[in-house]
């Protein structure tokens, strides 16, 4: 049977990989709504090439622009954030959450009110307000997937009937670009170098976020929520190769593990298909030909975002975490800040807010522009 999909931050890394996936398998699913923040170009071509009901641009200075490049066309085209949530409260079957950081929030919330199943690639949504989503996800009878090659890995191989079972989870990283400079190296490298990923191919923020690690905290925290484990029964292992997405160790000493080439269109097609399998363009992993792969423990000196992170999840400022970074990695992707100033500034505003509550979305929002201000000053 076709679902019918909405693809929030259409136009981004993830979102372009949902759409070849897509357009690959037209059989399989009618496209509701597509959205961006500005680039027009991609949406309006993407919107005519999936045959979508609508087209949104988060910025309104672009509704003109998307509106004359979709003219003619049986589209209904919108801009600014309202309607944004209009189109995450459409009558999809699914809505892939790919539009990067905070501004994924809102609508995500706003698919999951309506109990749809989320297609979850915005991790910081979960990190920000992992509680309210969870509650809202339990309330709703929504459905959260997650599209996070990591977590993707672990749902796949998580025996949720049989939790008692399992020991621990371990979250694999690939170490990013700088995993063998030393300290003193990582000290003056530039945006340019941070953003060259050796395995995978993101969006910049993402990129930064696993040069420095903070990525591997923010996936610790989405671990945490979506299987409800403690942060101390997520470990995490170096593995420079991304071949091993992740594991799932149990009490008997039995060790589980999804394993495939560094390809997010797998994951994504997994959540897209979820509880079926779909084909995907995905080159089968040889084993043979790779024939080695190695693991490392990561080192908290030179990588010290992991300790913090799991500072953060303890004490309930997961919140203040994903703030702190979102607004270190802008600054240091304009020059304004150096690379290992990230994790500096992100542990300084983990000591000095306090534990916080978050019970709505008002919550958030105050806590979060706080935060941002706060960050601000202190890189001015
Ligand atoms: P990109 O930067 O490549 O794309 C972001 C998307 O969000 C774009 O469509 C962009 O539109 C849109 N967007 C940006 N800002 C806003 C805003 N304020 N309001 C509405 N839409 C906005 O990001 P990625 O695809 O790399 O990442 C998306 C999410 O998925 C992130 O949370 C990331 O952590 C997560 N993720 C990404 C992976 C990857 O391989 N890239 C892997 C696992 C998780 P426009 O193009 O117009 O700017």
């Amino acid at each position: 049977m076709k679902k019918s999909i909405t693809v929030m931050g259409s136009t981004g890394s993830v979102g372009t990989s949902t759409v070849d996936l897509l357009k690959r398998s037209p059989e399989l699913f009618d496209v509701e709504a597509l959205t961006a923040n500005k680039n027009v170009d991609l949406l309006a071509q993407q919107a005519i090439e999936l045959n979508a009901k609508m087209a949104v641009v988060a910025d309104k200075k672009a509704y003109n622009d998307l509106k004359n490049a979709l003219s003619g066309k049986d589209i209904e085209v919108a801009a600014g954030e309202e309607a944004l949530l209009e189109a995450a409260a459409r009558p999809a079957d699914q809505v892939m959450a790919a539009i990067v950081g905070f501004a994924g929030l809102a609508p995500t919330l706003t698919a999951i009110k309506r109990g749809a199943t989320i297609l979850l690639a915005n991790k910081e949504a979960l990190v920000c307000a992992g509680d309210l989503m969870v509650e809202e996800v339990r309330k709703n009878n929504a459905t959260l997937l997650p599209v996070d090659s990591e977590h993707n890995a672990i749902f796949q191989v998580f025996d949720f009937d049989n939790k008692f079972g399992i020991d621990h989870i371990t979250l694999t990283a690939s170490g990013g670009p700088f995993r063998c400079f030393t300290k003193q190296e990582m000290e003056t490298v530039t945006p340019q170098q941070a953003l060259a990923h050796p395995n995978w191919d993101m969006g910049a923020k993402i990129s930064i976020d696993s040069a420095t690690m903070m990525n591997k905290g923010l996936e610790l925290i989405e671990a945490a929520y979506l299987f409800g484990l403690p942060e101390d029964r997520i470990k995490v292992l170096i593995h420079p190769q991304s071949i091993i997405h992740s594991t799932v160790s149990y009490i008997d000493g039995s060790v589980l593990a999804q394993l495939g080439d560094p390809d997010m269109r797998t994951p994504i097609a997994c959540a897209l298909a979820w509880p079926e399998r779909m084909k995907t363009p995905v080159k089968q992993l040889d084993l043979a030909e790779i024939s080695k792969l190695t693991f490392e423990t990561p080192d908290h000196d030179k990588f010290p975002a992991l300790e913090i992170a799991r500072e953060a999840l303890r004490n309930h400022k997961t919140i203040v975490f994903n703030a702190a970074n979102e607004i270190a990695v802008e600054a240091f992707l304009q020059k304004r800040m150096s690379f290992l100033g990230i994790s500096e500034l992100v542990e300084k505003a983990v000591c000095t807010f306090d534990e916080i509550d978050i019970n709505s979305l008002e919550t958030v929002k105050m806590v979060d522009a706080e935060v941002r201000n706060w960050s601000r000053a202190q890189i001015n």
